[in-house]
């Protein structure tokens, strides 16, 4: 199938193929009909899908069928990070090119008032972050009421970071009439209560199973003791010559102290999380990205939304807390058809944590031990304690995040 037989303008099939784009992949061949055709849809997609272009194209070609004079906003996507609306909207930027569409950008973190002037001059499409959005909203430099279609890209993590409330403000700003795209890595009660009040008579679309990883994707996990982890990841990364890795930690303080113990290993590695500021973030995985920095360690909330086409190696430093987190980590690898291994580092203590993932998984995952790295049997670690899921979520942000627990220091990084 090609994209011209997707009932596409030219002017977008032209803007693809400069991409390099040959086909679409499968969500793009059934999500883009059904948007075209102004119907609602729920679709299950991993990340590295193409699921980006998927609803970005339809509503392009859309927009761009009639451009209204007063240029109001027609089209909103909803993303949970600041990392993942800088990709959306470049990606939008890409597509757009050889249209006479506007498309903005708003997240946090950064000065509100370049924002404005951009939605100001008339953007036909906002791509935000939920926080920042609402300032935008309240400030009244964004109005909502000419709205056609609202895109949730990655809903599950936006219910996850804990945004219910703000996504319940913003909808009440929205014609009750307007088309709802609902895209989501993993499915759980809360995404099902949500697409329930939110989606008319949805098309329902899935990809690949769902809650499974990338199927490109090798995974192993080796079990090593905790304090032989960092040890064997510069092992792994120097003795197999692997130039771009992707690692992850749970917590803001292991990434920092991973990043700086690795550059001693000489292994030149920095770190990304919630407390580094937007510049710092940018300037990290655009190194990391050029090929500057040979690995990066990020916590979960950080490395949403990094898009790398041809990042190989992810490694789980830490398994994480809630286990879906671990489809989102390795999903950051083999994309787009691209071949990704995952190696996955587990202390004795985070057994339990595997078994979460391979429940998410439905599939068991093989342990080895890696000879010089076998975890020794005499020391018995402490597991980590056994708590409820909504607890383990909590604690697993809050540690993402770090411990500040004041409301405005919440709501900041949030925006
Ligand atoms: P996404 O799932 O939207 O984050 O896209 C993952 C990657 O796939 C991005 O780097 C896109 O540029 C790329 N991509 C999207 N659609 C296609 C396609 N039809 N053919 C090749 N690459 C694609």
């Amino acid at each position: 199938m090609s994209f011209s037989s997707l009932a596409l303008d030219k002017a977008l099939t032209d803007a693809v193929n400069a991409l390099g784009y040959q086909q679409p992949t499968p969500i793009q061949q059934q999500a883009i009909p059904a948007i075209l055709a102004n119907k609602d849809i729920m679709a299950g997609a991993q990340t590295g899908t193409g699921k980006t272009a998927a609803f970005a194209l339809p509503i392009l070609q859309r927009l761009s069928e009639h451009i209204p004079s007063a240029r109001p906003i027609r089209a909103l996507v909803l993303t949970p990070t600041r990392e993942l609306a800088q990709q959306v909207y470049k990606s939008f930027l890409r597509y757009a090119e050889n249209t006479d569409l506007n498309i903005a950008v708003a997240y946090g973190g950064v000065s509100i008032k370049p924002q404005i002037a951009a939605i100001v001059k008339g953007a036909d499409v906002l791509i935000a972050t939920p926080g920042r959005l609402l300032d935008h909203i309240i400030n009244g430099s964004v109005l909502l009421i000419d709205l056609e279609t609202i895109v949730f890209d990655e809903a599950d993590r936006m219910l996850d970071m804990g945004f219910k409330d703000e996504i319940d403000r913003i909808l009440n700003r929205l014609p009750p009439k307007r088309q709802t795209l609902l895209f989501s890595a993993t499915f759980d009660d809360a995404i099902f209560k949500l697409s329930k009040t939110l989606l008319s008579d949805p098309e329902l679309i899935e990809v690949s199973e769902r809650n499974t990883a990338a199927s490109q994707v090798e995974q192993i996990v080796y079990t090593v003791d905790s304090d032989r982890k960092r040890e064997l990841t510069s092992y792994l990364i120097g003795s197999k010559n692997w130039q771009q890795v992707l690692i992850f930690t749970r917590t803001k303080q292991g990434a920092d102290a991973l990043a700086k113990e690795m550059s001693k290993d000489g292994i030149k590695t920095q770190a990304i999380h919630g407390d580094k500021s937007q510049g710092a973030r940018d300037k990290a995985l655009a190194e990391f990205k050029a090929g500057k920095t040979r690995a990066l360690v990020a916590t979960d909330v950080a490395a949403r939304g990094i898009d790398i086409h041809d990042l190989r190696y992810v490694i789980n430093y830490e398994l994480p807390y809630v286990a879906e987190d671990y489809i989102h980590r390795i999903g950051r690898t083999g994309r787009a058809g691209n071949d990704g291994l995952a190696i996955s580092l587990m202390s004795p203590s985070e057994a339990w944590l595997l078994e979460a993932v391979e429940k998410v998984l439905d599939t068991r995952l093989m342990q080895q031990w890696l000879p010089g790295y076998e975890p020794d049997l005499s020391k018995t670690e402490r597991p980590a304690r056994k708590n409820t899921l909504g607890r383990q979520k909590r604690q697993g942000r809050q540690q993402a995040f770090g411990d500040k627990s004041n409301a405005k220091a919440r709501k900041s990084r949030r925006r």
